[in-house]
């Protein structure tokens, strides 16, 4: 099922907290909703579940206006980070739950049921586990208990918030490729909230980066980490620097200083922004110069952070130096930018 919201506002009393949010979301899609704490990301899945009612604006669910519609009548399946599964039911009472209260539908036989059960713990490789009750399961089986209930009422839109948020690191891993793999064969149109950008890059098809109630930008993983539309989405997602700085004839300046050239926009004042690895250490003489305040280890690398300021003012800067580069704390380090980008 396709969905498309339209210029949504929600006030919560006098505050705005979600202004004119519109997207456009293919049926099958995955979608990440991605953004620092109170961006908003919890209130716009509220909203399309009908939790919440919008000030202004519509939630189509395909052609129908489901603005219109109670939260029963849309068939939304919801996997909250705190799984809310029956303690007093097992695994197979769980999930047979969303079967035999499925808004608007009779209740199928017994035996349609149990099938039901069966094929939903097989989708969420849980076969064998539907005697046991919630307490006997991980962190990670009861959150695809929660998936699976989620799947029986065979939902038009499957939204997901921070499932995984209350897992450890590993068994969080471990159920980004599960639930990746689990909806590239179920194709259902799902929303997924987090505030982790590795899981949103790694999980999503297109993830929208949400700061202060607006959608900041709506892209692939490659789109919003490779070519950021705003200084927010450059420095929320992955790692960067920014310096403030003056264009004048095509040579970017910095304290003076040239440091970097070609940029083929205007001249006047700026900032510019880059990731570790877009600058290489050098030795040359017309190299650039800075002090190395610290240094951290990577797996594969270590990054350096680096003050390039000549007059006290402060401007550190990260970059990415290879294991074998000498590097020390307190010592010079040269280096050149390759690449950055210009906000005016
Ligand atoms: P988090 O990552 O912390 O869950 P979020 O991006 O999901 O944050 P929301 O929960 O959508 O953010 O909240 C957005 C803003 O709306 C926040 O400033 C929050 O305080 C406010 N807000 C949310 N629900 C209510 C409510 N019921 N009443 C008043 N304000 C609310």
């Amino acid at each position: 099922m396709d969905v498309t919201i339209t210029n949504i506002r929600k006030e919560f009393g006098q505050f705005p907290a979600l202004h004119d949010v519109s997207l456009s979301v293919g049926s099958g899609e995955l979608m990440a909703l991605l953004g620092p704490s109170g961006s908003g990301k919890t209130t716009l899945l509220r909203l399309i579940a009908g939790l919440e009612q919008p000030t202004a604006g519509r939630i189509f669910f395909g052609e129908e206006d489901a603005s219109l519609k109670s939260v029963q009548e849309r068939h939304i399946g919801f996997v909250f980070q705190h799984y809310a599964l029956f303690r007093h039911m097992t695994v197979a009472e769980n999930i047979a739950f969303g079967l035999k209260v499925r808004p608007g539908a009779t209740r199928p036989p017994t035996a349609e049921i149990r099938r039901r059960v069966s094929d939903l713990l097989d989708m969420v490789h849980l076969g064998g586990l539907e005697k046991r009750y919630p307490a006997q399961l991980s962190g990670g089986q009861r959150q695809r208990v929660a998936l699976a209930r989620a799947m029986a009422i065979e939902p038009t839109v499957l939204l997901l918030d921070e499932p995984f948020g209350a897992l450890d690191a590993k068994v969080r891993k471990e159920l980004r490729r599960w639930l990746k793999e689990f909806h590239d064969r179920t194709g259902h149109t799902t929303f997924f909230v987090t505030h982790d950008q590795e899981e949103a890059l790694e999980l999503a098809d297109r993830v929208v980066v949400m700061s202060q109630g607006t959608i900041e930008q709506v892209g692939t993983a490659d789109d919003v980490y490779d070519r950021p539309n705003s200084p927010f989405v450059f420095s929320f997602i992955g790692d960067s620097s920014s310096l403030p700085v003056s264009v004048k004839d095509g040579a970017v300046l910095f304290e003076g200083r040239r440091i970097g050239i070609g940029d083929d926009g205007p001249d006047g004042a700026g900032s510019i922004f880059f990731r570790p690895q877009d600058v290489a250490v050098a030795e040359d003489g017309d190299a650039l110069r800075g002090r190395v305040i610290a240094s951290r280890r990577l797996a594969g690398t270590r990054i350096a952070e680096v003050d390039i300021s000549t007059n006290g003012t402060g401007h550190h800067i990260e970059i990415e130096v290879p294991l074998e580069a000498p590097v020390t704390v307190g010592g010079e380090i040269r280096f050149r930018l390759q690449h950055w980008k210009l906000f005016r």
